[in-house]
């Protein structure tokens, strides 16, 4: 497994780290979250030491590190979703948009996945998948973001 180095982008607020009803990155990014890193680190909340995102086990290249490409490909949360016995992971931009680098990787990989993608006021969720998954995403509606 990888080794995370200086990238903290799952201590901000892209994703929700609510312990005991507390969301932890109310402010933007975790309280706790100091300049080297965690400041609780050896008595985490355990969906923080569980976590673990797509970047870090699959072999993806260093550019893909979510502090560098602007994305975490969410693979471990309740976002992810199974279609045709296959997981579907959850994209999630840590910047405002996906570039187009970036896009064109995940779509090389040749697996379906699905992200939220934000220009201006605009909000549009994008799948990528077939036509069937595109439909089941939708019947989903707006419950897994
Ligand atoms: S987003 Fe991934 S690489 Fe970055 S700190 Fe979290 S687990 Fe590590
Ligand atoms: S408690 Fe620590 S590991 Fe968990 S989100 Fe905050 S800074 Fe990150």
């Amino acid at each position: 497994m990888k080794d995370c180095g200086s990238c903290h982008e799952c201590c901000k607020d892209t994703l929700k780290t609510v312990v005991d009803g507390e969301d932890l990155c109310a402010s933007g990014q975790c309280k706790n979250l100091g300049k080297s890193g965690c400041s609780i680190y050896e008595s985490r909340p355990s969906m923080c030491s569980q976590y673990e995102c797509g970047w870090r086990l699959n072999d993806m290249p260093i550019w893909m590190r979510p502090d560098k490409s602007g994305v975490i490909v969410n693979v471990m949360t309740e976002d992810v979703i199974y279609f045709k016995d296959q997981m579907v992971p959850y994209v999630v931009p840590t910047g405002k948009t996906i570039s187009e680098r970036v896009l064109n990787y995940l779509v090389s990989l040749g697996r379906p996945f699905r992200f939220v993608q934000e220009k201006g006021d605009q909000v549009s969720i994008g799948v990528y998948g077939d036509e069937a998954l595109k439909i089941h995403v939708k019947e989903l509606g707006a419950t897994w973001h």
